[in-house]
């Protein structure tokens, strides 16, 4: 017997899902909220944009007081990094962050379960974990988000091989870094720890770093990095991973040179999957395709009616925003109202010095779908 029913029961609160249950509660429906992690904010919140973005703002200081500095006529006699007090900065920016999303959803009365949610069907979820029990919803969201890709060749260990969240919390500045993968999360992450200190190497398998931008952005952006100090070998496949006296060192192939990087933190920066491990999206029919995405049609709804899917967990861009959109518009769509989102106007932005940024169709993509386009370039 079940022991509580809502109008709406959305699983997982990153950016998708407690924007979501936000505005559901706004519309007058009857909402609850189920999280496996102790706090609220996802992957977002906890070990993605904010504090990425945090570490980013810091070392841009100390890459500044280091290396800019002086030509402003400002003396700081050697600059020196306290690791710890960064991480306490970090760490301070999330928990305000998360403390205050948990007041939000609080103040709008959504009730929140802490836990691991399972469909039992279209329209029972089995919570386990700290808040066990049975709860029955008119509509289901899931929005579970993604985790890191790994590499079968480079299988994480958290110490040596590392993803984005162990990178988050380096105890000390590593030596030498070599980052695999010069997307996003490569590059913000690989310019901070360059920034901290480290040498850093990074390695990306495509001809070119951050490759949904247009060609002449790539361009400039991967020279003005490398004026930087960050190493970029495009065009490189790793092979693996092996020990020598000790020390790691990362294989790989450009062309027909063989290539070795020595490592004390390899950083594996590949990409996310979709993350629906004890879901019970067989037991419940719910369609993923070839990707493991839930397939979802306009109206974010799966094909089983009363269950919708938003954010990460579905296709489309791996952005916050993306998911806090589709939050809102599923909302609007069970209140009763129009809900969309203009998948056209995304903005994309990786958040190095300088910033790249792009929205709607690039220059690249215009000149391929033959697109008439006018072309304005300043320095
Ligand atoms: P998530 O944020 O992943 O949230 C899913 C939640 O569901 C999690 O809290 C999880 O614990 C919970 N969950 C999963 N399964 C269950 C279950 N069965 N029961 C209960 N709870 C469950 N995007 C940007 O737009 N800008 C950025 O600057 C940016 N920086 C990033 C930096 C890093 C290092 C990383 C890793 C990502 C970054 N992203 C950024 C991407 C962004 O974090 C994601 O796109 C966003 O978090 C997706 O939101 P979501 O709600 O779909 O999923
Ligand atoms: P990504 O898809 O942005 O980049 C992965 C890169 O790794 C690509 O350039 C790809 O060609 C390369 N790659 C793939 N396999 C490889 C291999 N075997 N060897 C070498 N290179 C390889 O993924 P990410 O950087 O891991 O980020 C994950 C998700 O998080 C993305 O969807 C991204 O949009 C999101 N994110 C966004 C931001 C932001 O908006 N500023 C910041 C961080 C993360």
């Amino acid at each position: 017997m079940a022991e509580e029913t809502f109008d709406v029961v959305v699983i997982g609160a990153g950016p998708g899902g407690y924007v979501c249950a936000i505005r559901a509660a706004q519309l007058g429906l009857k909402t609850a909220l189920i999280e496996k992690e102790k706090t609220l904010g996802g992957t977002c919140l906890n070990v993605g944009c904010i504090p990425s973005k945090a570490l980013l703002h810091s070392s841009e200081m100390i890459h500044f007081a280091r290396n800019g500095a002086a030509a402003h006529g400002l003396k700081i006699e050697k600059p020196e990094v306290d690791i710890s007090t960064l991480r306490k900065k970090t760490e301070t920016v999330v928990s305000n962050l998360v403390r205050g999303v948990s007041m939000l959803v609080d103040k709008r009365g959504v009730k929140v379960f802490e836990g691991t949610g399972r469909l039992v069907n279209g329209t029972t979820i089995e919570i386990s974990g700290k808040d066990k029990k049975t709860i029955t919803a008119k509509s289901i969201v899931i929005a579970t988000g993604s985790a890191p890709v790994e590499l079968p060749f480079l299988p994480y260990d958290g110490k040596t091989i590392v993803h984005s969240t162990h990178a988050l919390s380096f105890d000390k500045v590593p030596e030498k870094m070599v980052v695999v993968g010069g997307g996003a999360i490569g590059l913000e992450l690989g310019s901070v720890w360059s920034r901290l200190g480290s040498d850093v190497t990074v390695v990306e398998f495509l001809p070119r770093i951050a490759a949904t931008f247009d060609t002449d952005v790539t361009r400039v952006y991967e020279r003005v990095l490398k004026r930087q100090g960050l190493k970029i070998e495009t065009g490189t496949k790793v092979t693996g991973v092996k020990k020598a006296k000790g020390k790691t060192i990362l294989t790989a192939e450009k062309g027909d040179k063989k290539l070795e990087f020595e490592a004390e933190k390899i950083l594996v920066a590949v990409g996310r999957r979709t993350f629906t491990e004890g879901l019970g999206l067989e037991e419940a029919g719910v369609e993923i395709d070839e990707k493991k995405r839930i397939q979802t049609n306009e109206r974010f709804q799966t094909n089983v009616p009363s269950i919708y899917a938003i954010g990460d967990v579905t296709s489309g861009p791996m952005l916050a925003h993306k998911a806090e959109e589709e939050g809102v518009a599923v909302a609007e769509i069970l209140a009763g109202q129009a809900g969309q989102v203009n998948y056209g106007v995304i903005p994309n932005v990786i958040y190095t010095d300088p910033e790249v940024a792009s929205v709607g169709v690039g220059e690249d993509e215009a000149k391929k779908e033959k697109i008439e386009i006018n072309v304005g370039k300043f320095p």
